[in-house]
């Protein structure tokens, strides 16, 4: 399965969202919109899990 990742174009001017493969983390793709190359950031928080307030509570 192809997880796809969403991410904004850093051109100010452009924007664009775009839906990248998972495995482009890292890599350099290419806005579709305005032809900029731009690094794809590895997102921590899509899979950072909850925080452990749970079993905090069991005490
Ligand atoms: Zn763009």
């Amino acid at each position: 399965m192809a997880a796809a990742i969403t991410i904004q174009c850093p051109n100010l001017t452009c924007r664009a969202v775009l839906q990248v493969p998972e495995k482009v983390r890292g890599k350099k793709i290419r806005c579709g919109k305005c032809d900029l190359c731009f690094m794809v950031p590895a997102p921590r928080t899509a899979k950072a899990p909850p925080q452990p307030a749970a079993a905090a509570e069991k005490k």
